[in-house]
């Protein structure tokens, strides 16, 4: 079995969570000789791919433009595999705007520097609200909405989420070595006298046994182990309409904008659909389950976990979110935000964020045999070519050095309400889905 100070390669893999993080180390475990001899299977609660994953959606930003140098660096080597050979058809690069208008501006000049850093030419620094309409082809552009200042980054761009998942998928099927399995885990397999995970245990009661498990479950890893004081899923809001050809041809080519100090942003449309969306602080779910570590099944925690359209096919976003990214393509776009057109699909995408935004990439440090990768913390998508090779270096005990004290299982569990954060959201804070449901008057 695997160790951080010896490595012996498993016989057999089990990843919970066909995600941009399970995927891509299912994909780093077909390509890497050292495991010929392993069984890897991946289990998914959903057919993939699985639609309310947030790895699975029509963008996803894909930027080194990040305050901490080694996300800038690593998200350099992702992209440019984006570039040439992962994808590369569901890449555009159309560039990046990162903006602020309040203390979120910090993050922005960090970035700025880091990218300056690794030599990046295609930037360009905004001074003011109307320098970043002239670069995002904006139809208004005021300092609240668009943000007061910030740079574009020709640079950066963005990816067909969903298609580079189905890209990827058929790359790993290319190999004919994984095991697929479709149906949700209840438990994992541990045995509480020697602290060991082997396996996990579905919900049809079966069981999945392996030499090492991998807890790649991204906003639902905390329903599988206790991720109190370390991990949170917060709820985000999307939303989607559809716009015309010529609208389309206007902007599509446009940078994505992304003001930090209101979280929203706009990914240029692609295939008749735009799309609005917030990274801020996102809504909390406190959802009572049993102690997934508990032998006891009477012994519960309370975590915040997603609601998704998958748990209710109904579910319509709260009003305050559908308002607020409504408003934002009104200040920006106000002919694409009449009343006459309102958003048709919207969604809650779900982080799992960490106290810094950092990712969570480590053995447990109670049970042997079990290993998490997850804490995506709303940035890590961009890194789908590259991540699971990550993951495996941390599996064999070769953590890169300067990721080693951020991806480590923290010492401290730290109370929720104190994280800082990496310094890139802005936006409302401390929003319950519950409440903010019964505001609009829709039902939980
Ligand atoms: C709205 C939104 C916007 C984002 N924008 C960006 C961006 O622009 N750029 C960027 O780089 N990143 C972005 N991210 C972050 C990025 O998408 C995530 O960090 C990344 O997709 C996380 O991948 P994951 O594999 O950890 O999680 P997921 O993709 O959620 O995968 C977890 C999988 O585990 C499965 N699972 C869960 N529980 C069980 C169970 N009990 N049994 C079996 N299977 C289970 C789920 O079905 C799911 O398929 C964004 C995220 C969201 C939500």
């Amino acid at each position: 079995m695997a160790s951080t100070t010896s490595f012996d390669v498993p016989s057999s893999v089990l990843i919970v969570g066909s995600g941009a993080f399970g995927l891509s180390t299912a994909w780093a475990l077909c390509r890497n000789p050292q495991y010929r001899n392993t069984s890897i299977t991946v289990v998914d609660r959903n057919s993939f791919p699985s639609t309310d994953g947030s790895s699975v959606d029509s963008s996803r930003i894909i930027r080194p433009d990040y305050a901490a140098a080694p996300y800038a660096r690593l998200a350099t080597i992702a992209q440019n595999r984006w570039r040439t050979d992962f994808a590369p058809e569901h890449y555009h690069e159309t560039g990046l705007c990162l903006t602020a208008s309040g203390p979120e501006q910090r993050y922005v000049g960090d970035s700025l520097a880091n990218v300056q850093n690794i030599g990046l030419d295609k930037i360009e620094v905004l001074d003011s609200a109307q320098d970043i309409g002239r670069v995002c082809g904006l139809g208004r552009s005021e300092d609240d909405a668009c943000g007061s200042t910030g740079y574009v980054n020709r640079s950066s761009g963005w990816a067909d989420a969903e298609g580079a998942m189905v890209w990827l998928r058929n790359e790993v099927d290319k190999f004919n070595r994984v095991d697929f399995v479709v149906a949700p885990v209840k438990k994992l397999l541990f045995d509480f006298e020697k602290n060991t995970v082997s396996g996990a245990t579905l919900s049809d009661g079966s069981e999945l046994r392996a030499d090492l498990t991998i807890l790649a479950a991204g906003a639902w890893s905390a329903s599988l182990i206790d991720l109190r004081g370390i991990c949170k899923s917060t709820g985000q809001v999307v939303c989607y309409k559809p716009i015309s050809a010529e609208e389309e041809a206007a902007i599509a080519s446009r940078p994505v904008i992304l003001n930090l100090s209101n979280a929203l942003f706009m990914i240029p449309p692609s295939r008749g659909k735009l799309k609005i969306a917030r990274h801020g602080h996102g809504y909390l779910n406190p959802t009572t389950i049993p102690h997934p570590e508990s032998q006891d099944p009477k012994e519960t925690i309370t975590v915040s976990l997603p609601y998704t359209h998958v748990t209710d096919p109904n579910l319509i976003i709260p009003a305050e979110g559908r308002r607020a990214c409504n408003a934002f393509l009104h200040s920006i776009h106000p002919s694409l935000a009449v009343p006459s057109r309102p958003f048709t699909t919207t969604r809650i995408c779900w982080y799992t964020d960490t106290r810094d935004g950092d990712f969570l990439i480590t053995y447990h440090p109670k049970y042997k045999g079990l290993f998490v990768a997850t804490g995506g913390s709303g940035h890590g998508f961009k890194f789908l070519p590259v991540i699971g090779d990550s993951i495996l270096e941390c599996v064999e005990g070769r953590t890169p050095e300067e990721f080693k004290e951020r991806w480590r299982w923290p010492e401290e569990r730290v109370p929720e309400e104190l994280w800082a954060g990496d310094g890139s959201r802005g936006g409302p804070v401390g929003m319950i889905l519950e409440e903010e449901f019964r505001k609009s008057e829709s039902k939980l």
